[in-house]
């Protein structure tokens, strides 16, 4: 993209010809002059205090902003099953899409799944933009990014959202550079700014040390991933009415580098941990991987799951399917009991969403207890055997 001079703007103040590191800029007649030394690098943008420098698309892409309308939903599919954040985004962008006044659209790619484009619609979306094609019944990174970005150049949303899934991580970075956009990842709160109805859209940053809010300003669409979990999940209404739109797929072989041979599921059994109402997790203060099959014993009372931080993963005491935490999964269960987990901000990231915190830690300091609703401090191996036991005498 190349760099150009607002000449109305350029007072002739050189601040630009001493940034550039490629003697790329000349003064004529006390005004910057971009020569063919140029890399488009950027010093000089930063560089200029009187906006006298854009890049060349800049000028164009703010020109057409009022062109862009609507919120979109990815509502990712396999096997013909509606992922579980896909749901959570079309309630989300449901509530996005009414404090900006616009419709809210679901975009639904495979081949026979037109049931499930009623499905978006019982879920909240206006419009559902369905492709169906054989060469989009499983995703090829290529085949989806060549019909979305085509979609999102004719159509022109404002907003499009996709969940962080391994699917949407791989699918939303390529839409974004093909539609020459930007995209904020794994966000974990989405709102609208009253001002000027823009996306804010925000994530943990430095290590989860603070979270960052991010905005588009200048290009469209305002993309953004979002991680599973963290948003409530839309309701459905059989009853609602929309608008199934089939859209002409252009695909060909030759246009996906990849082939799908065959799809082998893992073996290893899969903790629902996005889905389960109760979780019981366990820190580095168990002590030894054996820890676990106590917690599994409480879990299992409680019709719950096993969850973990992440120093009992990297220990190797537990599958990394079990983390909790901002490079784990993000939870929102009725009931989380943190045993032996200190509450280090990146853990807290992804289990703070609970209903109910329930911590057992020998430290009355400990940080897990600052967010905890109902905290016990003790040792573990004492207070999990006697909350099994009272469950036992409950039940019988
Ligand atoms: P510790 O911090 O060592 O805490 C152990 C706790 O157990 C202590 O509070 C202690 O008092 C208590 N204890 C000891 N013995 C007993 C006992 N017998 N009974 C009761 N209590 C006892 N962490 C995550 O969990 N998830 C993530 O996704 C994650 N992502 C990260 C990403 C980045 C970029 C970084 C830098 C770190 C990340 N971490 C994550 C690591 C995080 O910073 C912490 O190191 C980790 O959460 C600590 O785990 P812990 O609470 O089990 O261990």
């Amino acid at each position: 993209m190349a760099i150009i001079v607002l000449e109305d703007k350029c007072i002739g103040c050189k601040l630009c010809l001493k940034a550039c590191p490629f003697d790329a800029i000349d003064m004529i007649e006390k005004k910057a002059v971009i020569n063919d030394k140029c890399v488009a690098c950027g010093a000089c943008l930063d560089a200029c205090k009187f906006d006298a420098i854009l890049r060349e698309d800049q000028g164009a892409a703010e020109k057409d902003l009022s062109a862009y309308k609507n919120v979109w939903v990815f509502v990712e599919q396999r096997e013909d099953k509606i992922m579980p954040v896909a749901i959570e985004l079309l309630g989300e962008g449901k509530r996005l899409a009414k404090e900006i006044g616009v419709e809210l659209c679901a975009v639904l790619l495979g081949e026979d799944i037109g049931e499930l484009a009623k499905d978006c619609i019982a879920y909240g979306a206006d419009k559902v933009y369905l492709a169906q094609h054989p060469l989009l019944k499983v995703f090829t990174t290529d085949g989806y990014t060549k019909v979305i970005s085509e979609l999102i150049q004719a159509e022109k949303p404002e907003i499009v959202l996709l969940g962080a899934t391994h699917i949407g991580r791989d699918l939303a970075p390529r839409v974004a550079a093909r539609v020459d956009t930007g995209l904020t990842a794994d966000c974990t709160k989405l709102e609208i700014d009253q001002e000027d109805k823009k996306l804010l859209q925000t994530r943990p940053a430095f290590g989860g040390n603070i979270m960052a809010t991010i905005v588009c300003t200048k290009h469209r669409p305002q993309m953004a991933t979002v991680r599973p979990g963290v948003m409530d999940k839309a309701v459905s209404d059989a009853g609602r009415s929309g608008q199934i739109i089939e859209v002409p797929v252009n695909l060909e072989k030759k246009d996906i580098r990849t082939e799908v041979i065959k799809v082998v599921k893992s073996d290893k059994a899969m903790v629902a941990l996005e889905e389960a109402e109760v979780i019981v997790a366990g820190g580095r203060g168990l002590g030894k991987p054996e820890g676990f099959q106590l917690l599994e014993q409480l879990a299992n009372r409680l019709g719950g799951v096993v969850g973990a931080s992440r120093a009992t993963v990297d220990a190797g005491w537990i599958n990394h399917d079990h983390q909790v935490g901002q490079t784990g999964k993000t939870v929102k269960p009725r009931i989380y009991i943190a045993c032996g987990i200190s509450g280090a901000i990146q853990h807290m990231a992804g289990m703070q969403g609970a209903d109910i915190i329930i911590a057992i830690n020998k430290n009355p300091d400990a940080p897990i207890f600052g967010i905890a609703d109902y905290g016990i401090v003790g040792d573990l191996y004492e207070v999990v055997p006697a909350l099994i036991d009272g469950l036992e005498r409950v039940d019988d």
